[in-house]
């Protein structure tokens, strides 16, 4: 799939203002628009500035694309844009529709179903590494009795006769203004413009039964705590044969007792003794990829960060893979014993009381910030 970013087809920066969007959107979309421009590129054109806008006019799926880029991180949950229903109507009822709620749309027009959010809390490691689960979501499916007609099996729902299926009657007002007409909903048939006469059994003539349905999902490598997956079509059921909505779920990683995480770096803190500091020494570090040999060397302080390339976490679209900083922290021994006192006793006297300068103590980098240097 060859597609152009969403911020280049609609020309406007990555942190536009949902008013830049729009303004953009308007622009392009009046240009382009199959009913006026008649070039052989005009339809396909209008139809990828609909859908960059589609995603990026939605808070919510901006914020995915702009994760997770056109196709998501994994190829089984297709990304945006495989062609279900767009909001088309939803935009020009907006923007050419004038007047907005005295145009109501038809309510037979097929109309997509919404969007469900989970909330799923995962390992620490199954974030890094990705994994293949199934969650349990309590979402309203279409009934299969009706198959989503809400009429016993072998009726169908009937035009309403009031409205003539239309979903809302003419209603004329005499104002100080002179004599308005109006729209408003058809009471017989609830706004819908059909009337069933005899409900199917199941659903009650809703169309739609809640179940708990199992969905698989397959956690993405390198997914961050607040990141969200759209998997494509396991919302709420559409309505008049539209497509269905879409199921977000948002990743809350928990966190691991050893290593703590930045982006794709991981940094982990690795206490030291006074001696494995002072004289170097080979250690195995602990790593999400397995243990690693780190060599310290003699004369480490505190505080001293090592960088392990390449040993953190792999980024979720796929660029590369996060590093691990190793931050050293001497420990100073609580307890001792009469040996070691002694030990430390003579250490001491042939050190003296200063400590050997090591290179700009802390005190040094105090004044220079003060002085703005
Ligand atoms: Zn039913
Ligand atoms: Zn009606």
């Amino acid at each position: 799939m060859d597609k152009r970013d969403y911020y280049e087809v609609l020309g406007v920066s990555k942190g536009a203002s949902q008013d830049e969007i729009k303004k953009a959107y308007r622009k392009l979309s009046k240009q382009y628009h199959p009913d006026i421009n008649k070039a052989a590129d005009a339809d396909a054109k209008f139809k990828e500035i609909t859908e960059a806008y589609e995603v990026l006019s939605d808070d919510q799926k901006r914020a995915q694309y702009d994760q997770f880029g056109h196709a998501g991180p994994n190829q089984g949950f297709g990304g945006f844009g495989g062609g279900d229903g767009f909001g088309f109507e939803d935009i020009f009822s907006s923007f050419f529709g004038g007047g907005g709620s005295s145009r109501r749309r038809d309510p037979n027009a097929p109309r997509k179903g919404s969007d469900l959010q989970y909330t799923m809390t995962i390992e620490f490691e199954e974030a890094v590494f990705g994994k293949e689960t199934e969650i349990d979501v309590a979402k309203e499916e279409t009934c299969d009795t009706c198959s989503g007609t809400g009429a016993k099996p072998g009726t169908h729902p009937e035009k309403c006769s009031h409205c003539n299926g239309q979903g809302q009657v003419n209603v004329t007002q005499d104002t100080p203004f002179g004599r308005i007409q109006t729209k408003r909903a058809c009471h017989y048939c609830e706004g819908t413009g059909k009337i069933i006469k005899e409900k199917c059994s199941t659903c009650h003539g809703k169309g739609t039964v809640n179940k708990r349905k199992k969905i698989k999902v397959t956690i993405p490598a390198g997914v961050d705590d607040g990141q969200q997956l759209r998997v494509s079509g396991q919302g709420e059921p559409g309505v008049n044969g539209g497509p269905a909505g879409d199921l977000y779920i948002v990743f809350r990683v928990k966190a691991d007792p050893r290593f703590e995480r930045d982006g794709d770096d991981i940094y982990y803190e690795l206490p030291l003794t006074f001696a494995q500091a002072a004289l170097g020494d080979e250690i195995e570090v602990p790593t999400v990829q397995g243990k690693v040999k780190l060599k310290i060397p003699a004369g480490t302080q505190s505080q001293t960060t090592f960088r392990l390339k390449g040993k953190g976490v792999k980024n979720v679209h796929g660029y590369g893979t996060g590093d691990q900083h190793v931050v050293v922290k001497v420990i100073t021994p609580k307890k001792l014993t009469e040996k070691q006192k002694q030990l430390l006793r003579e250490f001491a006297e042939i050190s003296g009381d200063i400590p050997e300068e090591q290179g700009s103590s802390l005190f040094d980098k105090i004044k220079r910030t003060i002085k703005g240097e």
